[in-house]
């Protein structure tokens, strides 16, 4: 550190060449994030100070935190869910198994999720002393069923089923998974990172949620479809119950206990989702999905003109394309400035639709594909 400090300008222009040096969404095809909705970035600024890791002191802001999580719960089948607003998809699901392990008592535990899981599952298995069973999927990338009865035996503690894969956008047969876990007496989390805020907004309808029973535990992100400030997502348990195992005493905090990963945790994020929410209501997301599915047909479409297939037909914003050469033409689309990201099984080409595309942008794209194919 400099002894003596800089001035506000020279320290923004030291912001500014870093801000250069980072990838504007407009040509990102590759992540789930986007630039969050204006009001969500007001609301954010306003609330930067506030710490719900102590929220005695911050009242307002819980009150708002219970109000998202009461909103989210709507959409998700439950309006008397609860929970709290996380850091993310990946403190959502690691919560949601310790729960289901701190409840269950078993010595030598273990989870089945489906092959399609994301990674955070690999960081749950290290972190928590789970084992992690994946089961194969059928030829629509949905788990399958068999695959999931024959990994369960004694020490199995939940399942995990997924509401929008990260790589494929697919849902699995959450009620089929909820039947079997309802037989077995096993917790069943669904991981809605990305679907939660897609799904209820599909033309198509899908059961995913609470309503669904057997479903115990939801992961939705606001940081993700909900346009909401980064870091924010969602972890919604069916019963209050479901919280007290994660609680730890809290003596010189204003509050008697903590039930979240982090100690310190952001209250903006809270009030930029509640902002974001309120916003919008449900006829604004189901318009930016509406857009963003409409965009996602039309990059099919285009696709197809250049004798190139979606593996599956897309459930959500989320494609992936089976292009020849994929690295060869990912590397020469990146020369044209864009992201573009990979499937693992089989790989292929991962495009993610998400609202910073314009249609401009998706035409130019798709040009620059075909160009690339050639
Ligand atoms: C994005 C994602 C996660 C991880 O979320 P983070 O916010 O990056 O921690 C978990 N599960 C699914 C299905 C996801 O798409």
């Amino acid at each position: 550190m400099n002894q003596k400090g800089l001035t506000e300008k020279e320290v923004l222009a030291l912001l500014n060449n870093a801000l250069q040096k980072d990838t504007s969404y407009e040509k990102v095809l590759s992540a789930m994030c986007t630039r969050p909705h204006p009001i969500a970035v007001k609301a954010h600024m306003q609330f930067i100070a506030s710490n719900m890791g102590d929220f005695g002191l911050f009242t307002g802001t819980r009150e708002l935190e219970e109000k998202v999580i009461r909103m989210m719960g709507g959409m998700l089948g439950d309006r008397n869910a609860c929970g709290y607003i996380t850091t993310g998809g990946t403190e959502s699901n690691i919560q949601a198994l310790r729960t289901a392990r701190n409840l269950s008592k078993k010595r030598h535990p273990n989870v089945v999720v489906p092959d399609s899981a994301h990674f955070s599952f690999d960081k749950i298995a290290n972190l928590l002393g789970i084992e992690i069973r994946k089961a194969s999927l059928d030829s629509e990338f949905k788990v399958e069923m068999d695959s999931v009865n024959a990994l369960i035996d004694d020490n199995t503690i939940a399942l995990v089923g997924i509401a929008g894969s990260t790589e494929f956008g697919q849902v699995d047969p959450i009620g089929r998974l909820a039947e079997v876990a309802l037989s077995n007496n096993l917790f069943l989390h669904v991981d809605a990172a990305f679907g939660g805020f897609v799904i209820p907004f599909l033309d198509k309808k899908y059961d995913f949620d609470f309503s669904i029973k057997g479903v115990t535990s939801i992961t939705s992100d606001p940081h993700k479809m909900g346009l909401s400030t980064i870091p924010a997502g969602g972890l919604l348990f069916r019963e209050k119950a479901c919280l007290l195992p994660l609680e730890i005493d809290t003596p010189y905090l204003t509050i008697r206990a903590q039930h979240s990963l982090t100690g310190t945790r952001s209250g903006a994020a809270v009030a930029a989702a509640y902002a974001v929410m309120m916003h919008l209501g449900s006829e604004g997301y189901r318009e930016i999905v509406g857009r963003c599915m409409k965009m996602t047909r039309r990059l099919v479409s285009g696709a197809e003109e250049f004798g190139v297939e979606p593996l599956i037909e897309p459930v959500m914003n989320i494609v992936a394309l089976d292009v020849p050469d994929l690295d060869g033409v990912r590397k020469k689309l990146r020369q044209k400035g864009w992201s573009t990201s990979i499937t693992r099984n089989p790989r292929a080409m991962r495009l993610i639709i998400m609202p910073h595309l314009s249609e401009e942008a998706l035409e130019l794209f798709i040009s620059d594909l075909g160009e690339c194919l050639r």
